[in-house]
């Protein structure tokens, strides 16, 4: 049995799904063994009981300026022109609600401030940075200035820190910087979500995509299998099946599963996603509103605005609530949190995994790191092309 395979792929989201394909077509025979009982990890998409279609674990738009990737992952798909709108619903001062488009932009400046007071601190900010520059909140929280340091306050407030709350259970400045620069305040009226040159969705969804690559003579994926519980990591060598399997394994599970939790647990958030169908035929206008100063649940998202699927008189929403992951049969380790204590911990696994020389840790769960989409995908296609140089030249 362990013959037939070249390589062993654990998971098959978009870390082990791409390797997998990159590696079958340099003509290795690829086994993939995901969990689950389908493709795709977290960017798995399906019509729910209503015809809608949904991405069961939160919202997934795809975005890069890679066009290596984007023009690798459009062999599999065709995709629909989608650009990213995410608007910020706060309370006002007069008990009713504001809206403004997150990244808070000049746009977001004249609506919170007024067309008149919004426009001079928008020059103001214009002066001291540039036009369409985009700066951290915690960069303008560093301003000197009087008034921007004031301005930065209210964004603080009204954006990040009730949010992140939610979101971290800990305050902007004590979550990793590069976390809150994703959605930094931009100095423009462009109100997208991302600048990327490729946006978009798959125009049938992300599982088909993952089917189409996954469908290659040399990759064998088998579903709802843990890989587990067949393989070991011993005496220096990689056993499969109780075999010592001699090809290369990419694993893209947890780091700390993989090594029995040997250097305790790496800490993780995972999310509650509530979904509601209603009878209605738009429920928000938006792809994703964030709820930044108030309510339990981070953002809704209403599905048919991202894949624009024409469904009438039906809509699903979904809400994310955010908590800490504890390890409990059924939740997800969706995001790793990143910091110097739990890095040395990593760290730690890292080099255990070292041991093992045709071992390879890959993805969002397995390098502990909180890579998009196009990102994880990049980074597999490098390790099968330095997969690839290994083999040329051992000849
Ligand atoms: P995963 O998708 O987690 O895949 C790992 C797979 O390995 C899983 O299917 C798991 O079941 C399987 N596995 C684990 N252990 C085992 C085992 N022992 N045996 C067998 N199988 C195993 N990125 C974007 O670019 N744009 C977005 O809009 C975006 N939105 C996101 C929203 C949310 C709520 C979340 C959580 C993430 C979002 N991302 C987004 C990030 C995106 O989900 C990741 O970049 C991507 O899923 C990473 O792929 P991966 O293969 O590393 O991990
Ligand atoms: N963030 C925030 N308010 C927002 C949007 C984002 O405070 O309205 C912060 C929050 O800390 C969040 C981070 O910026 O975790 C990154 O946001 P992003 O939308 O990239 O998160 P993801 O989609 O990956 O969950």
């Amino acid at each position: 049995m362990n013959k037939q395979f070249d390589v062993l792929v654990v998971g098959a989201g978009y870390a082990g799904g791409v390797a997998a394909r990159a590696l079958a077509e340099q003509g290795k025979r690829v086994l993939v063994l995901e969990r689950r009982d389908h493709i795709g990890g977290n960017a798995y998409d399906r019509p729910d009981e209503a015809g809608v279609l949904i991405h069961q674990y939160g919202p997934h738009i795809f975005h890069t300026n890679d066009k290596k990737v984007f023009d690798w992952l459009s062999r599999f798909t065709q995709w629909r022109d989608y650009q990213h709108r995410v608007i910020a619903n706060i309370p006002d001062d007069k008990g009713g609600r504001m809206t403004y488009p997150v990244p808070f932009n000049l746009t977001s400046l004249e609506t919170a401030f007024g067309p008149e007071e919004g426009k001079r601190l928008g020059d103001k900010l214009i002066a001291a940075y540039g036009a369409e520059k985009k700066v951290t909140i915690l960069e303008l929280r560093q301003n000197p200035d009087p008034e921007i340091s004031s301005l930065a306050d209210y964004v603080y407030e009204h954006v990040f820190v009730h949010y992140t709350m939610k979101q971290w259970g800990q305050k902007p400045e004590e979550i990793d910087p590069n976390t809150t620069a994703r959605v930094p305040v931009f100095l423009s009226r462009d109100d997208r979500y991302f600048q990327d040159a490729y946006q978009g969705m798959p125009l049938e969804g992300y599982t088909p995509m993952f089917e189409r690559m996954l469908d290659h003579p040399n990759i064998t994926v088998e579903l709802s299998c843990d890989a587990l519980k067949r393989l070991k990591l011993e005496d220096g060598q990689i056993w499969l099946d109780g075999e010592v399997f001699e090809g290369a394994v990419i694993y893209t599970g947890q780091a700390d599963e993989l090594f029995g939790f040997s250097f305790g647990p790496l800490p993780y958030r995972t999310l509650d996603f509530d979904f509601e169908t209603l009878s209605q035929d738009d429920f928000q206008g938006y792809g994703t509103v964030n709820y930044t100063v108030d309510e339990p649940y981070t953002r809704i998202t209403e599905f048919k605005h991202l894949t624009g699927q024409d469904i009438p008189g039906v809509t699903t929403i979904v809400r994310e609530y955010s908590k800490a992951y504890s390890g409990a049969p059924g939740e997800t380790p969706y995001y790793a949190i990143i910091n110097p204590d739990n890095n040395a911990r990593y760290d730690q696994y890292r080099q255990q995994a070292g041991k093992f020389g045709s071992l390879y840790l890959l993805g969002r769960l397995a390098e502990y790191k909180y890579y998009n989409m196009d990102a994880i995908a990049a980074r597999a296609l490098e390790l099968a092309d330095s997969l690839n140089e290994e083999r040329k030249t051992n000849g």
